[in-house]
C-alpha cells in the first residue's frame, strides 16, 4: 500500500514542515501497523519543496479542519478506512524536461510550486571512501525531489582503498588525494545507467592543482576513454583548510601560473573551472584570498566558479556586510567569474541570519546572473533519500527571498543553461 509522500492541505503549503514531516511519518506507522490505506486524493502536491509562505484562505481553512477531522478518525483506529478527501484545490504538475524545452510552457507559480532549485550544480556522486550509493539510487533522488539538471561530480580527493574510513575528517592523519577513479566510475555507470528525465553533466574532479603537470594527461585519457562526455572541471581544490589534516596543504602562488596549458584546455572546450578556494578562517577571513585573486588575474579569460563563495565551516561568523562587499568588487572585476552557494553551511551560518538576509538577497537579486546553485550532498552508503531531501530543502531556503528574475536565473536553472550553451529555456515566472 501506497501513502501519497506528502499531504499539502490548502494553500498552507509548508509553514509548518518540519510539523507537517512528524505527522506524516507517524500516519505512515499508524497505517502499516493497522494494514490500512488512507488516500487522501487532494489536494496533494507532489513536489518537495516550500512555497512561499501566504495566508490561508477561508476555504483552505475549512479543508484543513475536515482533513484534520478525517485523519484524527482514523488515528482512533476505525477499520478499513479509505477516504477520499475532495477539495477545489488544484496542485500544479511538478516541472518535467518538457517545460524546459517548449516556447509556450505555462508560467511557474511561485506560490503553489516548489521553492526548491530546479537544478543541482554541485552534488558528488562519489564519497570520500567506501561505498557509494549506487549511481541509479542517485539519480532517483533528483527525480523524486523534482531535480531536473545536476553536475556529477565525483569529489576531489579521495582516501586510500586500503582505509576504511568513508569521511576524511573521521581519520585525521589518513592522507586524501586527488585521483581519477572515481571520474572513471561515473563515467561508466553515466553510459549505462538509466537516467530518463534528468539532465545530467559529468565533470572531472581528479585535478591535483598542486601538480599541474599530471592535468593535461588526465584530460586526455578520459577524453579518450569518454569522448564528448565530460563538459565541466571541478570541485578542485585550491586551498581547503578542512583537509589540512589529512596531507592537503594550499597550493602555492608560484604554482598557479603553471595552470597555463590545461586552463586553455577548458577555455577552448567550454569547461567551467568550479574550485573549492577557503576564504580564511575566524581569525583570519581574509587569508588564502590573495590565491584565489591569483586565479582569477592570471585566468581571466576561463569561466571560473568559486563554490561556496570562499565560506566554510572554517569560516562562519565574517560580517555579512563585508562578504558580500568583496564578492561585489570581485564580480565586477572579473566579468568570468561565477559564484556557487551550495553546502548548508552558508544557510546556516549566513543567510538564515538577520543580517545575512539583509546583506545577501539584494547582492542576490542583483548578481543573479553569475550564481549557481547546489546542495554539496556527498553520496556516500549512509546517505538516504531523506538527506538528499532535507539539504535540497535547507539550500534552497535563500531561495523563497530572491525576486522573479533572480529566481528564474538561480533556482529555475536559466544561469546554468547560458553558461553550458544548453538548449533548456527556464519558463516565465507567473505575474
Ligand atoms: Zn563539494
Amino acid at each position: 500500500m501506497e501513502i501519497h509522500h506528502r499531504v499539502v492541505v490548502g494553500s498552507r503549503v509548508n509553514e509548518d514542515q518540519a510539523a507537517g514531516a512528524i505527522q506524516e511519518r507517524h500516519w505512515r506507522e499508524q497505517y502499516r501497523e493497522a494494514g490500512q490505506c488512507p488516500t487522501l486524493t487532494a489536494p496533494v502536491l507532489k513536489g518537495t519543496g516550500e512555497s512561499k509562505p501566504k495566508p490561508a484562505s477561508t476555504a483552505s481553512r475549512a479543508t484543513t479542519a475536515i482533513a484534520a477531522l478525517i485523519l484524527a478518525l482514523c488515528a482512533a483506529g476505525l477499520s478499513g478506512c479509505v477516504l477520499k478527501l475532495a477539495t477545489t484545490v488544484e496542485a500544479p504538475a511538478p516541472l518535467t524536461l518538457d517545460a524546459f524545452l517548449s516556447d509556450d510552457s505555462p508560467c511557474y507559480d511561485r506560490s503553489a510550486q516548489p521553492q526548491t532549485s530546479v537544478i543541482d550544480s554541485h552534488v558528488h556522486f562519489r564519497p570520500f571512501g567506501g561505498p557509494a550509493i549506487p549511481f541509479g539510487q542517485m539519480v532517483q533522488y533528483l527525480q523524486e525531489t523534482g531535480v531536473l539538471f545536476a553536475n556529477i561530480y565525483g569529489i576531489g580527493q579521495t582516501l586510500p582503498v586500503t582505509s576504511s574510513c568513508t569521511y576524511y575528517l573521521d581519520c585525521p592523519g589518513t592522507p586524501v588525494t586527488p585521483s581519477l577513479k572515481n571520474d572513471f566510475v561515473n563515467a561508466a555507470n553515466y553510459v549505462t545507467a538509466a537516467q530518463s528525465g534528468v539532465h545530467l553533466t559529468l565533470a572531472m574532479t581528479f585535478p591535483d592543482l598542486a601538480e599541474p603537470e599530471t592535468i593535461l594527461p588526465g584530460i586526455e585519457l578520459l577524453e579518450t576513454e569518454y569522448p564528448g562526455l565530460f563538459q565541466w572541471m571541478g570541485e578542485v581544490n585550491l586551498v581547503k583548510q578542512a583537509l589540512f589534516d589529512n596531507g592537503h596543504t594550499p597550493v602555492s602562488p608560484a604554482t598557479i601560473s603553471e595552470w597555463a596549458p590545461f586552463m586553455e584546455v577548458l577555455r577552448d572546450r567550454g569547461f567551467p573551472f568550479a574550485v573549492h578556494s577557503d576564504l580564511g578562517s575566524e581569525d583570519a577571513p581574509t587569508l588564502y584570498l590573495p590565491l584565489m585573486e591569483e586565479v582569477l588575474r592570471q585566468y581571466p579569460d576561463n569561466v571560473i566558479v568559486w563554490v561556496h563563495m570562499g565560506l566554510s565551516r572554517e569560516l562562519t561568523t565574517m560580517d555579512a556586510a563585508r562578504h558580500v562587499e568583496l564578492m561585489t568588487a570581485l564580480l565586477e572585476r572579473y566579468p568570468n567569474l561565477m559564484l556557487d552557494i551550495a553546502w548548508r553551511v552558508l544557510d546556516d551560518a549566513y543567510f538564515s541570519t538577520p543580517d545575512g538576509l539583509a546583506a545577501y538577497v539584494p547582492f542576490l537579486n542583483t548578481h543573479s546572473e553569475r550564481i549557481l546553485p547546489g546542495t554539496d550532498f556527498l553520496a556516500s552508503h549512509d546517505k538516504s533519500l531523506d538527506i538528499y531531501r532535507t539539504e535540497l530543502e535547507v539550500t534552497s531556503r535563500i531561495n523563497r527571498y530572491l525576486d522573479d528574475d533572480a529566481f528564474r536565473d538561480i533556482a529555475l536553472g536559466q544561469n546554468y543553461f547560458r553558461l553550458l550553451g544548453l538548449d533548456y529555456e527556464a519558463p516565465p515566472i507567473c505575474p
